[in-house]
């Protein structure tokens, strides 16, 4: 298959915006998704309170369910409505500050603590700012990453997550000739590449 064809395809920041303002946010579910539901135990290896990263959440309700289950969840979006939308459809109060170390930047996080979504690109965080992860769930985000920032979003992924932590990473097999994505396709062979 020829994935030459999406190399060159670039979504910017404020496309993802005009996106949320739409409304046209297809990749939004209401339900949990199944594939963490059945690989949840190889995320937490039974282990209790872990810090589990969210890279391009949107609003993802899974974040919810995992906080609910005793865990601590980070999230991190450039799209501030999303974040807003996210405390409010389950009602979770919270508050905001800004991020002294990234200008312009904003965290909003529940008034139980357990919730902190930064509003900013991902591409700002380091792990001296968001600590590291023990897990993270990776849906609708590396396939949602220009293909020309791929082996920076890697890098960046690989160095925010703990040595003994648990990577989920779901991805989508298509024809990259009958769709300019995102999602995007990415070939397994080069997911090894990228991570490894
Ligand atoms: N993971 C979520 C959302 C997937 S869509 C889910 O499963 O529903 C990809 C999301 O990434 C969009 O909400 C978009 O606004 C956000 N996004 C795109 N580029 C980003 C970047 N560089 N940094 C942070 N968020 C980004």
């Amino acid at each position: 298959s020829d994935i030459g064809s999406q190399k060159e395809r670039v979504v910017t920041e404020e496309e993802w915006l005009q996106k949320w303002e739409m409304g046209n946010i297809g990749f939004h579910k209401e339900q949990r998704h199944p594939l963490l539901q059945k690989y949840l135990d190889v995320l937490l290896h039974g282990r209790s309170g872990l810090r589990i990263f969210f890279p391009l959440c949107g609003k993802a309700v899974e974040m919810k369910w995992l906080a609910d289950m005793g865990h601590s969840v980070v999230g991190v979006e450039v799209s501030e409505q999303a974040v807003k939308e996210f405390f409010s459809e389950h009602s979770l109060p919270y508050c905001e500050e800004p991020v002294p170390e990234i200008s312009g930047a904003k965290m909003f996080q529940s008034t139980s603590g357990n919730i902190s979504l930064y509003c900013c690109s991902i591409y700002d965080l380091s792990s001296s700012i968001v600590g590291k992860f023990d897990g993270v769930w990776d849906r609708g985000a590396l396939v949602a990453v220009n293909p020309c920032d791929r082996q920076r979003y890697a890098s960046l992924m690989i160095s925010l997550v703990e040595k003994n932590s648990s990577y989920l990473l779901v991805t989508v097999l298509y024809d990259p000739n009958k769709h300019k994505g995102p999602p995007f396709y990415v070939p397994e062979s080069e997911i090894k590449s990228l991570f490894g």
